[in-house]
């Protein structure tokens, strides 16, 4: 359990930050974006939220709920067993929360083996496999409609992993703003670079981590934007548009 639990916790940690991957190199991973159409107006963002694993961020949960915004929640299997009272105030705001597929145990949709970070990947296209289809199944098991998105944790996926997801019936989700440097920024920088979002922008950020302060910044950001008039989207509610074949 320590083993498992500081392996969650190190993923989860390492999500998301900058990546740079070397050019020229067959095992090239890719950390693809994903952009709303715009449509001009006061403007509309997608927030996406992580549940890699550990606890739920009341805060952020709360305050989605009071203020009746929308949020598409990628979810792990791991996090779906030790939050059975979050799910079920999600899934009594259909209106509000999209669960989608965010992986059965958190492991990096990656189909070579490597180190991501100095973390395993899943190794092989079975693997990868694995990974989708026991993370959309802990979701049907958890009631709810299916999942039409995976996330893989850390983000990053190798081409060939992002064709097999495609071909198993998932668009992946990128993001165009990482608003919380995979939770570890401070509570000010995380509302500053929410705050920033643009029209078409998919925002991400973490609902797992109740201990961060970046939980609080998550919320600052988001009012912020609400405050400006910008409009809040759930993935399934708008045309999405992402590079390196994510969504096309
Ligand atoms: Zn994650």
């Amino acid at each position: 359990m320590g083993m498992t639990g500081l392996l969650q916790k190190s993923l989860c940690a390492i999500a998301l930050s900058l990546v740079v991957v070397s050019a020229g190199n067959a095992g090239t991973l890719v950390e693809p974006t994903l952009h709303l159409t715009p449509q001009g107006g006061g403007g509309r963002v997608a927030l996406t939220l992580d549940a890699c694993g550990g606890k739920t961020d009341t805060r952020i949960l709360s305050a989605l709920v009071e203020n009746k915004i929308p949020a598409t929640i990628f979810v792990t299997g791991i996090w779906l067993k030790r939050n059975a009272a979050a799910v079920g105030i999600m899934r009594a705001h259909p209106d509000l929360f999209e669960l989608e597929n965010h992986g059965g145990r958190h492991i990096p949709a990656v189909d070579t083996p490597r180190k991501i970070y100095g973390i395993s990947s899943a190794g092989s296209p079975d693997a990868v496999q694995a990974e989708v289809e026991s993370g959309a199944a802990a979701l049907a098991s958890a009631g709810g409609p299916p999942p039409k998105w995976f996330r893989g944790a850390t983000a990053e996926y190798s081409p060939s992993a992002i064709a097999m997801i495609r071909k198993l019936g998932f668009k992946v989700a990128g993001f165009s703003v990482n608003g919380d440097g995979g939770s570890l920024l401070g509570a000010t920088e995380t509302a500053r670079r929410i705050a920033a979002a643009k029209d078409g922008d998919v925002i991400i950020a973490h609902i797992n981590q109740p201990t961060h302060a970046a939980g609080e910044g998550v919320v600052q950001g988001l009012l912020a934007l609400k405050q400006k008039g910008l409009t809040f989207v759930r993935l399934d509610d708008a045309d999405d548009v992402g590079n390196d074949g994510t969504t096309d």
